[in-house]
């Protein structure tokens, strides 16, 4: 079976609910018959009413950008699976490489998210890659591998079934320079392996893995030209609404 590609945005800190439902205004016309792959949209916290509504009846699904592993509780500041549910999110983005960078997420941090996410029914795109001394020092298959393993700790291969990866070197986040195909490809690919180590060949098989680090509409189509590129996780170029419908389209 054929593996349905994800295009997932990730919005970031960026856009307030009225520039929410402009977006929405603009995009949605832009992918109406677009039935190939999924479209997954993750706006702000503040923007997840007005994303919903726009898109109630669409092909576009919407997420989070992050989560607490728990339930409820004195956690100010956080926000519970039982919460992005009843938001009507159906998907949720584990371990970014700015959370890891800036707000301390660790290895752990993200399989007590990944584990909360699916048990609570929620789509985990969980995000793995290697910062550029990493990949400078030819530590690179370590660190996906480690990341991996840490992530998929004690998961079962039935519940992990909606589990999603975005390999995102961190290198290319932001910064215009993109991951060549192959160079993604490789990465991919040693990604399934770890996931068929920890869930067995059949839903690592099934696995979508998303490429994420400077996708544009000038690169999209030969970064999904690649049978192990399995859709992509986009940051700047998905705020603009003609930008992502064309990567969308790629
Ligand atoms: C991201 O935020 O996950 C991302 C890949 O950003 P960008 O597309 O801007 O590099």
């Amino acid at each position: 079976m054929p593996r349905q590609r994800l295009i997932a945005a990730n919005w970031k800190m960026y856009k307030n609910p009225d520039q929410t439902r402009e977006f929405f205004q603009a995009f949605l016309p832009l992918v109406a018959d677009h039935t190939r792959d999924e479209i997954v949209v993750c706006p702000p916290y503040t923007d997840l009413h007005a994303a919903v509504e726009a898109t109630t009846g669409s092909n576009v699904a919407i997420g989070a950008q992050d989560m607490y592993w728990k339930e409820e509780g004195a956690f100010t500041g956080e926000i519970s699976p039982g919460m992005l549910l009843a938001a009507e999110c159906t998907h949720v983005i584990i371990g970014h490489s700015e959370r890891r960078q800036y707000f301390g997420e660790t290895d752990d941090t993200v399989n007590l998210k990944l584990k909360a996410a699916l048990e609570a029914g929620l789509t985990p795109i969980v995000c793995v890659g290697e910062v550029l001394e990493e990949r400078e020092a030819g530590l690179t298959e370590d660190v996906l591998r480690r990341q991996c393993l840490r992530a998929f700790h004690a998961i079962s291969a039935k519940k992990a079934s909606r589990l999603v990866i975005a390999y995102e070197p961190v290198w290319a986040i932001g910064t215009g320079k993109t991951a060549t195909p192959q160079l993604a490809a490789e990465a991919h690919s040693l990604i399934r392996t770890e996931a068929a180590k920890a869930f067995g060949d059949r839903l690592a098989e099934s696995m979508r893995i998303l490429y994420g680090g400077s996708v544009k509409p000038e690169n999209a189509k030969s970064l999904m030209a690649e049978e192990e590129i399995d859709g992509a996780l986009v940051g700047g170029a998905s705020l603009d609404a003609q930008s992502f419908a064309a990567i969308v389209k790629y």
